[in-house]
């Protein structure tokens, strides 16, 4: 199964991508990983995206689509889940030769639905473990011991230099310009499923399993 988180800056594609690793050894393919990865290495894509990224703006289509392709053939056998990506029309057109090249399907678009003023709230207080990168948030998510990550006991953590307000608004522009658009063209396929991504981090999980079951995921609100 391949699937597309969906939804603005903030919205919890990574926080949900990370539980379905976790829970059903899929696939995780973010973009602004590969992305932030490749600006730490100093590479050539990595110099070319840095201030695109620090800018709030989408780095090119002909970049983030190569990433894709490179990183697509190890989620063959388990599913990807691709969070962050497509982001664009052009992107979403890519996605699906590289999928129908390899005789592999989108099975669910997920859109996780927000208020974007919570959102803020949201980015300005997210941090993460800088050794096993798993994320945390300063109100919503922190560690169970203080200043110790849960998973590897790491006592580092880093913030996005993308994480402040200002960027947030242009990110969120970007989403509503170029992003949003995309969800027509999933809808005429009949892909898209919405969830409310206002609700705790455990609603939203149950919501997402509730579709990657087959099962109506409204019906499962209790
Ligand atoms: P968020 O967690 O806010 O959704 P990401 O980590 O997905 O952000 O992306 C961070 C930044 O990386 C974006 O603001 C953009 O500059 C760049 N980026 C990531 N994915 C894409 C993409 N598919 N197309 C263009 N730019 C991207
Ligand atoms: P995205 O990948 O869509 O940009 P993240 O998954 O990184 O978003 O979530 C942004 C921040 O909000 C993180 O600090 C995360 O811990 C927190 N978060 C994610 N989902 C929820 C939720 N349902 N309720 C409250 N906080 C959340
Ligand atoms: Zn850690």
């Amino acid at each position: 199964m391949n699937i597309i988180l969906l939804g603005p800056p903030g919205a919890g594609k990574g926080t949900q991508a990370q539980r379905l690793v976790d829970t059903r050894g899929m696939v995780q393919l973010s973009t602004g990983d590969m992305l932030r990865a490749a600006v730490k290495a100093g590479t050539p894509v990595g110099l070319k995206a840095k201030a695109v990224m620090e800018a709030g703006e989408l780095v090119s289509d002909a970049i983030v689509s190569a990433l894709i392709g490179e990183h697509l053939d190890a989620s063959q056998d388990r599913g990807a889940i691709f969070d962050g990506f497509p982001r664009t029309k052009h992107q979403a057109a890519a996605l699906e030769m590289l999928l129908g090249e390899k005789g592999r399907t989108l099975d669910h678009v997920i859109e996780l639905e927000v208020d974007e003023e919570a959102l803020v709230e949201r980015i300005t207080g997210r941090f993460s473990c800088a050794n096993c990168g798993v994320g945390y948030h300063d109100r919503f998510k922190l560690p169970k011991v203080e200043k110790t990550c849960d998973v590897c006991g790491a006592h580092e953590f880093k913030r996005r230099p993308d994480d402040n307000e200002q960027t947030v608004r242009t990110r969120m522009a970007e989403y509503r310009a170029k992003t949003a658009p995309i969800l027509p063209y999933y809808e005429e396929r009949g892909l898209v499923r919405r969830v409310d991504g206002m609700a705790s981090v455990e609603e939203v999980a149950r919501q997402i399993d509730a579709i990657l079951d087959g099962l109506p995921a409204r019906a499962v609100r209790l």
